[in-house]
């Protein structure tokens, strides 16, 4: 499909592009990497005409999720060390050189390309499953009985989440991310403190990855949200669509959607454009109309 074709199609004011992927693929021009399909450049253009912003979307973080891959491959000084010694596919941020680079991709992105905003993902430490968080010399190896150790890396991710917010800043464009829908278990969990990166004003919106085929668990974790975010900072739940732990009909992303605004967030977010039937696209568009006509 044409991008034009997409973007005449999105019934919503916000598109979240992929930039870089969780193996750490890039798909946009850096330095001497040039992407086989340019299709950011082509979005930013087509999305101009219908005042719909463009975000940047990265996969921070993770590259390569059990394996290093990517940079990560080269560079597996940087990678986060489970509690067997083995190095994983996910980047360790209490490195600065390795902070330095994700800064680097952000900074050539802004650069290049005229998007509104940079959009962060997998922006913490892996899943317990894979690691019980990161073993490496900088980091510690006390083990998250330990309060110091997991705040230790909390403040890891914290330093990229402030690092990010001043360079982004520089260009007067917006931050955001996608975080984990259960908190504060997610600062024991991954190291994701998102509640205090809103509290300070770091992000102009935030996505809480609300993807649950329950209702009970969607309402119970909006009302959450909504409780946790101040004035001035847009919250958009997350809804997925098509997640690896959701699969919604179309009523029932609907359904959602409007739990999700009646508990009172700004906007949803779905996960993803990919999945998306014609009926979803439909539906949404009349659920766009009508929070319009409420507003
Ligand atoms: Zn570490």
């Amino acid at each position: 499909m044409e991008v034009a074709d997409i973007v005449a199609q999105v019934p919503m004011t916000k598109l979240v592009v992929l930039v870089k992927d969780g193996n750490g693929k890039l798909f946009f021009k850096y330095g001497r990497h040039k992407p086989e399909y340019d299709y950011l450049r082509d979005l930013i253009e087509a999305a101009k005409d219908r005042s719909l912003e463009v975000h940047a979307w990265f996969v921070v973080l993770r590259e390569g999720g059990e394996v290093p891959r990517g940079w990560l491959a080269e560079n597996t000084r940087y990678a986060v060390v489970d509690e067997r010694g083995k190095p994983v596919g996910w980047i360790c941020p209490s490195h600065e050189e390795a902070r330095k680079r994700v800064l680097n991709l952000f900074r050539s992105l802004l650069d290049e390309y005229e998007v509104d905003g940079i959009h962060l993902d997998y922006i913490r430490y892996p899943e317990p499953v894979m690691a019980k968080g990161c073993f490496c010399d900088q980091c510690g190896k006390e083990g998250y009985l330990n309060e110091e150790w997991v705040m230790r890396g909390v403040s890891h991710v914290d330093t990229l989440v402030e690092e990010t917010y001043e360079l982004v800043k520089e260009y007067g464009v917006e931050l955001s991310a996608a975080v984990f829908p259960d908190y504060p278990e997610c600062i024991i969990g991954v190291r994701q403190d998102w509640g205090k990166w809103v509290d300070q004003g770091l992000l102009d919106w935030v996505a809480p990855m609300n993807y649950t085929n329950i209702m009970s668990v969607f309402n119970v974790r909006s009302m959450i949200h909504v409780s946790m975010i101040p004035e001035g900072i847009l919250l958009l739940e997350g809804i997925g669509k098509k997640s690896s732990v959701s699969s919604l009909s179309p009523e029932k992303m609907i359904r959602q959607a409007e739990a999700a605004v009646k508990a009172g967030a700004d906007g949803v977010v779905v996960f993803s454009y990919g999945s998306l039937t014609e009926k979803d696209l439909k539906l949404l568009r009349i659920f766009r109309a009508r929070c319009r006509f409420s507003s």
